[in-house]
């Protein structure tokens, strides 16, 4: 990447695609879009190839669905497995819960995969269900708009446009880095970049790094680079609580039993599934059940850092849970490296190369890595997507992002949001709630056929409803207990985290629930509408 400034930088995952040649789609129909152009149209866009847009996808072709397009703006499927390269990004959920369970994958390597094998797992499943015709990669979504008139939405994007039934969010909650505001980090002139974006063409042999984050991402990469690297400073603005790791590589005893007796390795994810969502307790019931975590995770500590001033930096100051609990057995003994340093001041600005903190002293390094996650409750989209009364979803939620089950949202008619508000989890597998959701679309999407229902949107009083109900169930969850973390919006509200066990949302979203909806039938729509409809 070389010496890039690192607002320009980072995050930049568009700058990394290659053209593609594209495919016809396998429905041919155009409609007129919103200047009068003939642009394909399609039942479905899907915006997104992560777990959640390639889920959906596999949905939609098992149950005979061929009229969707997948949107893209990377080069490749697997949305955080494709993006997150950074060394040594892993998950830190079991993987056998942490994959589809209609896909079980029995040659996982590791108990917790490795981006790269997650990743391949993602490839495979595009590759088996034939979900390179449906793609357009290098498409960046630049804005979806309702057309009430046509009862369609408009999707432009960096190169093409689509008119859609039905758009389908699945951008994800953590695709869009964020960089914080220094001053004079635009005129950094050595080598900047996240750690979703590693450049991997820099080499860091030697040189003198800063790291701005203890996060999940952070606990991962630093003990791989100091090793490499002459001087890490190392950020820390609050310490993280970190557990011990349990990983470690599956047998090929393991192996072979799950691929000759596929029962025995359900068994194993439900008993993963139903180990963590116990963990669920602690979480949102009762703070008291974190106080065996907290000492496990004190004496990971006293046994890992013998310096009691280092480990005082590294003692968290709030209660385990509150912000997101991490797993590592190498990021305490990489910050005992005598070329390692962690610093707990704040960085008052960057002056050349020279990072400035808040009591003066000053480090000059050659490159800033920066570990400080995602865009998570102002994602970008939102300002891209524009309702039915005009205003983009970003000028609608001003107040703070909600969603009925975090998928459907008023004002925005025939629009899924998968992993919107209030479905991230503290304890347990994104992708069971992914599930869940794809389940919800798919009932939808079959209702909307067997009723002959062209439109639908959430009811104002349904979305209210059910958001106050979640908030209501916030006061009392160990994320309220008084930290600053990434799952609460500006206004200190969580937006981000479901509240509850996740059986009880996978039971939530098993129909789509059409009484919580404003449903226009077919026959209804005006004249011209209705024909396109019934064409
Ligand atoms: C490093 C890391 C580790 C994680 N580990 C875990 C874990 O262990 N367990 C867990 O449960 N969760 C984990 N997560 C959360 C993870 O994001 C989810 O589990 C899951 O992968 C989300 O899938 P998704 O499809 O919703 O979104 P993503 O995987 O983020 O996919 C979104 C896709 O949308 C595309 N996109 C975004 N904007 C646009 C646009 N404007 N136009 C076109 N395309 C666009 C992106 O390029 C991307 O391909 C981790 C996240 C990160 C970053």
């Amino acid at each position: 990447m070389g010496a890039a400034p690192a607002g320009a930088r980072a995050g930049a995952a568009i700058d990394r695609v290659r053209p593609v040649s594209l495919v016809e789609l396998p429905a041919g129909r155009t409609a007129p879009d919103g200047s009068g152009r003939a642009v394909p149209h399609v039942r479905i866009a899907i915006v997104g190839t992560g777990f959640a847009g390639l889920g959906l996808a596999i949905r939609l072709k098992q149950e005979g669905i061929e009229d969707f397009v997948l949107i893209e703006r990377a080069d490749d499927v697997g949305g955080t497995w494709q993006a997150n390269t950074y060394p040594g990004c892993q998950c830190d959920v079991p993987s056998h819960l942490y994959s589809f369970s209609f896909a079980p994958n029995p040659d996982w390597t590791r108990t917790y995969s490795r981006q790269g094998e997650i990743w391949n797992y993602l490839r495979d499943l595009a590759r088996r269900h034939d979900l390179h015709a449906h793609i357009r990669f290098g498409h960046e979504l630049t804005g979806a708009t309702w057309d009430e008139a046509h009862a369609r939405w408009h999707v432009e994007t960096s190169r093409g446009a689509w008119t859609a039934e039905v758009v389908v969010d699945a951008t994800g909650p953590l695709s869009h880095p964020q960089v914080p505001a220094i001053r004079g980090l635009r005129r950094f002139p050595g080598t900047a970049f996240h750690s979703a974006d590693w450049d991997h063409d820099h080499d860091l042999t030697g040189e003198r790094v800063a790291v701005i984050g203890t996060g999940a991402s952070a606990i991962q990469f630093v003990p791989r680079i100091a090793g490499e690297v002459g001087q890490l400073h190392v950020f820390q603005r609050t310490a993280p609580w970190i557990l011990p790791h349990t990983d470690r590589p599956t047998t090929r005893l393991e192996r072979r039993l799950y691929r000759a007796f596929p029962l025995a390795q359900r068994i194993v994810r439900s008993a993963v599934y139903w180990s963590r969502e116990s963990f669920a307790l602690g979480f949102i019931k009762d703070q008291r059940f974190m106080k065996g975590a907290e000492k496990i995770a004190l004496a990971h500590l006293r046994r890992q850092v013998r310096d009691p001033e280092l480990r005082r930096k590294l003692t968290p100051q709030f209660r385990l849970g509150c912000k997101r609990v991490l797993l590592s057995n190498d990021w305490y003994p990489a910050l005992t490296r005598p070329n390692v340093e962690l610093v707990t001041e704040s960085i008052r600005e960057i002056r050349g190369r020279t990072i400035v903190l808040s009591d003066g002293s000053e480090r000059e390094v050659d490159t800033i890595i920066f570990g400080t996650g995602f865009h998570v409750t102002d994602p970008p989209t939102a300002r891209l997507v524009r309702g039915r009364d005009g205003r983009t979803l970003a000028e609608a939620m001003s107040a703070g992002i909600q969603a009925y089950l975090g998928a459907t949202m008023g004002g925005l008619p025939n629009f899924f949001k998968l992993i919107g508000p209030n479905t991230g989890l503290g304890h347990s597998s994104m992708v069971f709630m992914i599930e869940s959701q794809l389940r919800y679309v798919m009932d939808a999407l079959r209702i909307m056929d067997e009723q002959q229902i062209a439109t639908f949107e959430v009811r104002p009083e349904a979305m209210t409803a059910y958001n106050a109900q979640i908030q209501s169930m916030m006061p009392g969850t160990v994320w309220m207990s008084g930290c600053a973390s990434w799952y609460l919006d500006a206004a200190g509200r969580n937006t981000t985290l479901w509240p509850d066990f996740t059986w009880r949302f996978r039971y939530r979203t098993r129909r789509f629930n059409t009484r919580a909806y404003e449903l226009r039938r077919r026959a209804d729509l005006p004249a011209p509408a209705a024909a396109e409809a019934a064409a």
